[in-house]
């Protein structure tokens, strides 16, 4: 493996006016990334989310105002930036662009995944436009240009959560890894979130998707490093407004960085590891506010692997348990169960069973999709128990340990616990408590086993 290239990621807050930008440049300039991978400008897909919706409902004077206020933000920053003509035209075409889409889904009334994953695009599209511009800027003797990445991240056809073509990403960035090697002047800025079908269809892979995009092309590209500059430097033991002896960590590993993603820590997006954790090219967490913060660091070997390193806790979930005394020493039970999510794309967090029924936690919203409720009760009597949350200790070798369940039940003596799952994970050890009741076991938690 080469030892050379380092791919950047700057997320939205990196991205928010000309300031972070120009901090965000800065940052590539020191560590020499030369491959930069930008987020929408901070709000923007909310943003464009929100048009969505509105081009659905409103009428057309709304929804143009909307787009006026993107528009302006944007053009704005070119005006900061001197106003470079070149510039100012390619924001104006994502701009028409944006028009285009919204009258189409005003007049169809419709929004198909495909629709809205074009148009979520155009956020990465504006940004990563104005921050070559500004990158070019603060690298004056280096040859910075704009790459679509479009033409390297190929994607299947899920739109909103579409999964990348590992095979066809890595021939794809053959080229540009030669390239790169062989020029150490040259810089490219690029979008993340975003990928495209082999048809040429724009994806998206999923909110939050930039950090994946960062750890796709360093896979791809063989890199040295992936860096994720955010607005907090590194990741903590837990989540710093809610416990405010919250510590950074130093350097943790692939695993259970990925299941803290997984269980609700806001730092990375849940499949971001999945790249990176393959080829084992280590990961940076800082902030692009405090670009000389320690941060951390998330690799495969690390020196230290303490028995609990972090608590996080994931809101919104809702407890299912579904009975049926026909599952009493039947098979395939849980194959029926388990075909009906998969059919309308709902993920199980957290499951444990008895004899004659399962208790799932799944995401709140999914329990609004009326046609997936139908289907799971025709399988028996089902119960919802929404407003919860789930508190899950990460940490090594959990279920070896003797004594650990012990004091995580100490802390929560005063605190009903509505389910327990353990055991499937050396890393990680589940209790599922109403949401109110959430930071207290966070807190308590933190305090003892952590501090
Ligand atoms: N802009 C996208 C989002 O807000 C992707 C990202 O920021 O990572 O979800
Ligand atoms: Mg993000």
């Amino acid at each position: 493996m080469n030892q050379k290239i380092k791919v950047s990621k700057f997320g939205g807050s990196s991205m928010k006016d000309l300031t972070a930008m120009n901090r965000s440049a800065q940052v590539v300039k020191t560590h020499e990334t030369q491959i930069v991978v930008v987020s929408a400008t901070y709000g923007t897909t909310n943003r464009l989310l929100d048009l969505i919706d509105q081009s659905l409902k409103q009428d057309w004077r709304s929804i143009f105002e909307s787009i006026l206020k993107i528009r302006k933000r944007h053009l704005d920053l070119c005006l900061e930036l001197d106003g470079h003509h070149e510039l100012s035209k390619s924001i104006y075409s994502l701009i028409d662009e944006l028009v285009t889409l919204c009258t189409g889904i005003h007049y169809l009334k419709e929004c198909t995944p495909k629709a809205k994953d074009r148009l979520q695009s155009i956020g990465e599209g504006l940004s990563s436009r104005i921050f070559t511009h500004v990158l070019k800027k603060n690298l004056p003797d280096k040859d910075v240009s704009f790459l679509d990445v479009r033409d390297y991240i190929f994607t299947d056809k899920n739109f909103t959560k579409a999964v990348p073509l590992t095979e066809i990403i890595r021939k794809n960035c053959i080229p540009l890894e030669q390239e790169i090697l062989s020029n150490p002047n040259k810089f490219y800025v690029t979008q993340g979130f975003i990928g495209r079908t082999i048809d040429g269809e724009t994806t998206t892979l999923g909110r939050g998707g930039s950090d994946y995009t960062a750890s796709i092309l360093g896979e791809a590209l063989n890199a040295q490093e992936v860096q994720i500059w955010t607005d907090v430097a590194g990741i903590a033991t837990t989540d710093p407004k809610i416990c405010k002896q919250a510590q950074r960590i130093n350097e943790i590993t692939f695993k259970e960085a990925a299941e803290m993603a997984t269980f609700g820590a806001k730092i990375l997006h849940p499949t971001t590891l999945t790249p990176v954790k393959r080829k084992g090219i280590p990961v940076f967490v800082g902030s692009s506010y405090e670009p000389d913060a320690p941060g951390t660091w998330i690799k495969e070997k690390v020196n230290e692997q303490p028995l609990v390193r972090a608590v996080t806790i994931k809101e919104g979930q809702c407890l299912i348990t579904l009975s049926n005394p026909d599952m009493l020493e039947a098979h395939g039970f849980l194959a029926n169960i388990f075909s009906v999510f998969e059919k309308h794309d709902v993920s199980v967090d957290a499951i444990t069973t008895s004899e004659i029924s399962v208790a799932m936690t799944i995401d709140m919203k999914s329990v609004d999709n009326i046609s997936f409720t139908k289907e799971l009760e025709r399988l028996g009597s089902v119960t919802y128990e929404k407003n919860m949350a789930l508190v899950s200790i990460i940490g090594n070798n959990i279920n070896h340990t003797p004594g650990v369940s012990l004091k995580i039940f100490e802390q929560l003596s005063n605190i009903n616990i509505r389910m327990i799952c353990q055991g499937a994970s050396i890393h990680n050890f589940c209790v599922l408590v109403a949401q109110e009741e959430g930071k207290k076991a966070i807190n308590n938690i933190h305090k003892t086993l952590i501090q």
